[in-house]
């Protein structure tokens, strides 16, 4: 049979795992298996040569029972609605994870920001919160930043939802600009949590990160950025990737030298004193820790096999397979699941909404040491549960977050 790479049914597969383990009640399973409320919607804009397109919005609220749903908002145009669910189910599983008082939701719009004008791209954001404005709120869904948006969308779109409430609200969506409410440390923090995980799992394995060999794919915000800050844990970053090839230096890759050639030339192949390798190869390194940042789908049944890395952090969401899953499993290899690894985010996204209710902000070092304390809680959750329960590192993140998904839910009376 050929291997499925529907993102949401790779999420339900691998919720029915946990649900086997956890002998979990199949009324409840049946109901964590599907999102509780999603919106789909229209968003014509005017675009600068006159003329009105049309794009697809969603926004998917998977499971509140914790708190309200948080989850990012994703412009890409290979969107869809099931790559919006699986990842509002990861959503749920990462709030819970990392014991964090919020529930799981996510968001996207079918297009290519690459090819619009800021222009184009302000009226989208606002488009957007139009749409969806009546259905979130502080105390019910909060949006962030996530594929191809950024600080400058959230900013459109929290005055484009203030504007339609007639007041302030910061805390309706996080990875603001500073001005405006943002929290300090937001940026990196899905990085910089994941580099937290990879020390702890460092730790288990009896690995010593001094000099250790790191490739990394992708090379947008989380990637450069877990590049930016892999030097702070002894890290050696030998190969970076982007969508359009990889590049790879033995000897290490400077950070600064590689975000000059891309800001320069708009890609990383190409960057002085570095050889070229396709993506392919980037993921075969033999390298002590893979980091996979970029999208979905990219550990297959084709290439597991041949990973050498000892560590796969998987900063970027879903990028194993359930098949390549079981053959690095296999191999020995420690996988910090997705949503462990990449949770720096949302709990710095949370600390943004406490700092948003308290108007009072903490400096950087305070979110980075609070980050620290829960990422690495949440880290030890998980490998405690996978030693004592003989399962891998994703089956025990499931266990550990699902158990305290159902709980909620129970205790609600929902199920
Ligand atoms: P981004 O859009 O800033 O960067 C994505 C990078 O991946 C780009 O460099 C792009 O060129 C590259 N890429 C795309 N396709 C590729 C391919 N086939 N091979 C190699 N590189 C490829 O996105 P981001 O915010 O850095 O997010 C990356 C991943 O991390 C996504 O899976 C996202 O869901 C996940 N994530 C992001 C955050 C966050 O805070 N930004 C939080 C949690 C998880």
């Amino acid at each position: 049979m050929s291997e499925n790479l529907n993102p949401f049914a790779i999420a339900q597969a691998q919720l029915d795992e946990a649900a086997a383990v956890l002998q979990l009640d199949p009324d409840m399973h049946a109901f964590l298996r599907e999102p509780m409320r999603e919106f789909h919607f229209t968003i014509p804009v005017k675009m600068d040569d006159g003329s009105t397109k049309t794009f697809q919005g969603f926004r998917v609220q998977y499971n509140d029972a914790r708190g309200p749903a948080k989850g990012g908002i994703r412009f890409h145009p290979d969107e869809t609605i099931d790559t919006v669910r699986a990842l509002a189910a990861w959503m749920t599983w990462k709030t819970a994870v990392s014991d964090i008082p919020l529930g799981g939701g996510k968001g996207g719009i079918i297009c290519n920001p690459r090819t619009m004008s800021p222009g184009e791209l302000e009226r989208l954001s606002r488009g957007y919160m139009r749409n969806i404005a009546r259905y979130i709120g502080i105390t019910q869904d909060v949006p962030a930043p996530d594929v191809n948006t950024h600080p400058q969308i959230m900013a459109w779109m929290l005055d484009e939802y203030e504007k339609l409430m007639g007041w302030h609200e910061p805390g309706v969506i996080t990875g603001k600009p500073l001005p405006l409410g943002g929290s300090q440390g937001r940026t990196p923090a899905t990085a910089l949590g994941g580099l937290f995980t990879i020390r702890e799992a460092a730790k288990a394995r009896g690995l010593s990160l001094d000099g250790a060999t790191c490739a990394i794919q992708g090379y947008g915000n989380v990637g450069s950025h877990a590049h930016q800050l892999a030097g702070q844990f002894g890290l050696n970053v030998v190969a970076v990737s982007d969508e359009f090839g990889a590049i790879y230096n033995p000897h290490g890759l400077d950070h600064k030298v590689v975000t000059d050639h891309l800001r320069r030339h708009g890609k990383v192949v190409d960057c002085p004193e570095t050889e070229a390798i396709n993506n392919a190869e980037l993921l075969e390194l033999n390298v002590d820790i893979l980091i996979p940042a970029a999208i979905e789908n990219q550990l297959t049944s084709q290439n597991a096999a041949r990973i050498k890395a000892k560590i796969v952090a998987e900063l970027a969401n879903g990028p194993t397979t359930p098949e390549a899953d079981n053959i690095l499993n296999d191999k020995g290899v420690y996988i910090i699941p997705d949503f462990l690894c990449n949770a720096g985010g949302v709990i710095v996204s949370y600390f943004e909404m406490v700092q948003n209710g308290y108007q009072f902000y903490w400096d950087e070092a305070m979110v980075n040491e609070r980050l620290d304390q829960k990422i690495t809680t949440a880290f030890h959750a998980v490998h405690t549960m996978s030693q004592s329960k003989k399962v891998d590192t994703r089956v025990s993140a499931y266990l550990v977050a699902v158990d305290r998904v159902a709980e909620a839910v129970r205790l609600r009376g929902w199920v």
